[in-house]
């Protein structure tokens, strides 16, 4: 094959290469593709028309090839520049959004002479020679085709320029995309020149600029640095908080990263072989597991994820493997803390409500001893909180617990909600002895000091599968119902306190629709005088209950005066009270009613204002209306009570000191009490009925006359009672020995024969 055959396949096989890069260029999306493919596309034309040159046995067609291969060439360095431009762009930000406006009037300047060559012919002249047998024409260069090298060899020269500036200024990793392109037009550049000053026949630089060309749509187009992927991969698992060591494919250990070498606690740098004996020793059974696994061990008091993964190539042998050793004893310990305070009370460190009462489900389900439930309950907490400040309160509940440390050692205990606690405790390891501590509870804080009252409810435990919640409910029940009090209380919970509670509570319920329905009502109890004649009556309440049967006041005065509902039942027997006088206004003018008012009364409502009403409502002589009230609530506050009794008795109401000798009252203060009736009961003198209380009763009375009081004593059940207590000049009684409490009709029907009978 001839030199010019030769040269025609590499030629045309390169120009075929350029084509097929620029049409995968452009199915590339990179924004360099653009570029590239121009590139590849130009560099065709010179290529090409060299093909033309060198085959060609034609002037006029040798002409055409070589000013095609100049004006391709001009091409070729122009799309270069702008190419370099783009691909460089990461070096110089700024550069790459000027235009090389220079370069382009070169660029045009060079096309324009080199299209004017045939006019004026300056660029070449052809000469004939012969090349191996051949015709061949050579060009021989005119001053136009000097102008054209130094203008390309000038674009070339700064395209170099840029690629030197970019490998400068980049990073090593880069510099090798860099600096190949640059080598590879160096190249061109060079034989290109050794073409021009040998003046062989055939421009071999050609060569050179396809290869240039096919370099260029590589490094732009395909290549990715894989250095620098590896470079950041071990960066990344340097970095990892995780160890990681990495074995060959007999198992040798080849890598690991800065903290495999912690772990072990060996030196960065320590020989592998070193760290893999330490590795194997640390962390037995590694190797011979297969070749993907994980699994967790605790290893002294820390815990360890283990994971070993192996690579393999796609012919599926076996590369290599990795080992990554993760510590995950802090997320160990933070769901250990996170269990545990899901079962502990933040405050006191012990069980919380839920997590007691499922550990008291299992010992009773798993345990054959019998055990008590108690509910342990600090009494006014909110107070205390109130006025000491929540931290004395958590004082005390911190206390609490550590009593419950230190005390039960059999049982389970636990915090419930606020100022409640928890125990289930064997009934062999209690004894009331137990609690005696609570006695004297005493709680200091600083300068504080305080005596902490406490109520424990305690239930016996028969059905051990019981929900615990309900036996704690019951311990509570047992409890709840204790009236203020600043002495330790411990009550056992029984059947007949449930019923009772269930029963006020039914009561509670109940109480509107009972009134409303007329199931209470009052009834009334005769009030003598000396003569035995019927003066008056008290008004007593009574509930005729649908399922509870009649029920006497001691079942539901002392539960409404706790929850409040006093009010409205005293407000009730008011009015029936006033509606009875009202109907006696012709009947029985002269008899007057007397009232109870709770102490309560005087919290909710306002009493005079409310009595005086129905009064007017009734169109009532206030005298008929006595009212009577206790002798201990007369006492509570007495400076506010007795304001209200003198408004009371201003307004011509009758007001009575109830149960006198109940409280503690002393005689003395009779004088400053405004009381018109002092009501004295047989049932608080009589416990040694003969002479001690007959001198007191009879001194009571010589007073209330003294200081102008009528005196009433009420109780009376015996005719000698009766005898007594006249010669002892009490003015007014009342008692079973005259009737007992009746209902409205029963009473007028018994004062007519009442009367009958005086009359006869
Ligand atoms: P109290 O006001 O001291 O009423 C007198 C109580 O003694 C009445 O009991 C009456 O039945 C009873 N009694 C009367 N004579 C005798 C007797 O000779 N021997 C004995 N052993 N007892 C006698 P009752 O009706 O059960 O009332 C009990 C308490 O309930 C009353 O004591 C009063 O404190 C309260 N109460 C009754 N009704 C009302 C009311 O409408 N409002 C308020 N706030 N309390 C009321
Ligand atoms: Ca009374
Ligand atoms: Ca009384």
């Amino acid at each position: 094959m001839g030199i010019q055959q030769k040269y025609c396949i590499i030629f045309s096989f390169l120009a075929v290469m350029q084509i097929i890069c620029a049409i995968q260029t452009r199915k590339s999306e990179k924004p360099i593709g653009k570029y590239t493919s121009w590139l590849n596309l130009t560099l065709v034309i010179p290529i090409a028309a060299n093909v033309i040159i060198i085959t060609s046995s034609n002037k006029v067609l040798s002409y055409i090839g070589y000013y095609a291969s100049y004006i391709g060439m001009t091409l070729v360095v122009l799309s270069l520049i702008l190419f370099t431009n783009v691909y460089c762009k990461g070096v110089d930000e700024d550069r790459s959004h000027k235009q090389p406006y220079f370069i382009y009037v070169l660029a045009t300047i060079d096309i324009v002479q080199l299209l004017l060559g045939p006019l004026f012919h300056h660029v070449i002249k052809l000469e004939k020679i012969k090349l191996e047998d051949n015709v061949f024409y050579l060009d021989v260069p005119g001053a136009g085709l000097t102008i054209h090298r130094i203008i390309d060899y000038f674009i070339l020269v700064c395209v170099f320029l840029i690629y030197t500036v970019a490998i400068i200024k980049t990073s090593r990793l880069y510099r090798e995309k860099y600096t190949v392109i640059l080598a590879a037009l160096l190249l061109a550049g060079i034989t290109q020149l050794i073409f021009i000053i040998t003046r062989y026949p055939v421009d071999r630089s050609v060569i050179a600029h396809g290869v240039s060309g096919i370099l260029i749509f590589y490094f732009s187009i395909i290549y990715r640095p894989l250095r620098l992927l590896d470079t950041m991969l071990s960066h990344v698992v340097s970095d990892m908080n995780d160890t990681v060591y990495v074995f060959d494919n007999s198992n040798k250990l080849v890598w690991a990263n800065d903290n495999a070498y912690k772990l072990l606690d060996l030196p960065h740098g320590t020989r592998f072989s070193k760290v893999q004996k330490q590795l194997f020793e640390q962390f037995s059974n590694i190797t011979n597991r297969g070749d993907n696994w994980s699994e967790n061990r605790i290893i002294g008091d820390r815990y360890y994820i283990l994971e070993k993964k192996s690579v393999k190539s796609d012919n599926l042998n076996l590369d290599g493997c990795f080992l990554v050793i993760k510590d995950d004893t802090k997320r160990h310990q933070e769901v250990e803390k996170e269990i545990f305070n899901s079962k502990h009370d933040s405050l006191t460190g012990l069980y919380n409500m839920q997590y007691l009462y499922s550990r008291i489900h299992n010992l009773l389900l798993s345990s054959e001893k019998d055990y008590y439930i108690l509910f342990i309950n600090i009494k006014n907490f909110k107070l205390i909180n109130d006025t000491f400040g929540k931290h004395f309160g958590d004082i005390i509940l911190i206390r609490m617990s550590k009593w419950l440390k230190e005390n039960i050692k059999n049982g389970l205990y636990g915090r419930l909600i606020g100022d409640t606690f928890g125990v289930c405790i064997p009934k062999e390891d209690f004894s009331e002895e137990l609690l005696q501590d609570f006695d004297n509870f005493i709680v200091t804080f600083r300068d504080l000091e305080h005596k902490i009252s406490i109520h424990i409810g305690i239930y016996d435990v028969k059905d051990k599968s019981r929900d615990v919640s309900i036996m704690f409910d019951r311990a509570n029940l047992a409890i709840t119902d204790i009236e203020e009090n600043y002495k330790t209380i411990i009550r056992y919970y029984n059947e007949e306190l449930k019923n009772n509670i269930l029963e006020e509570q039914r009561l509670s319920a109940n109480f509107g629709d009972a009134v409303n329905s007329g199931q209470i009502f009052p009834y009334l109890q005769p009030i003598a005088d000396k003569n035995g004649k019927v003066v008056g009556v008290e008004a007593l309440a009574r509930w005729d209950h649908p399922e509870f049967g009649f029920l006497p006041p001691d079942r539901f005065i002392s539960l409404f005066e706790k929850n409040g509902m006093i009010t409205d039942l005293d407000r009730h027997i008011w009015k029936c009270a006033c509606e009875v006088l009202s109907g006696w206004k012709d009947t029985h003018p002269d008899l007057f009613i007397s009232v109870n008012i709770s102490p309560k009364d005087f919290y909710f409502i306002d009493v005079i204002g409310e009595i005086k009403s129905l009064v007017a409502e009734y169109d009532l002589d206030p005298a008929k209306l006595r009212i009577e009230i206790t002798e201990t609530a007369m006492m509570s506050d007495s400076e506010q009570r007795i304001k209200i009794f003198n408004q009371l008795r201003t307004a011509g109401f009758l007001v009575e000191m109830d149960d006198f000798g109940s409280g503690y009252s002393s005689l003395n203060l009779l004088k400053d009490l405004p009381v018109d009736v002092l009501k004295l009961d047989m049932k608080f003198l009589s416990d040694d009925t003969n002479l001690k209380s007959g001198i007191i009763i009879k001194n009571i009375i010589n007073l209330a006359n003294e200081l102008n009081i009528i005196s009433l004593t009420e109780g009376v059940e015996t005719r000698e009672q009766f005898d007594l207590l006249v010669s002892m000049n009490c003015s007014l009684f009342q008692g079973y020995y005259f009737a007992k409490p009746m209902p409205v009709d029963s009473f007028e029907e018994f004062l007519n024969n009442h009367e009958k009978a005086s009359a006869e």
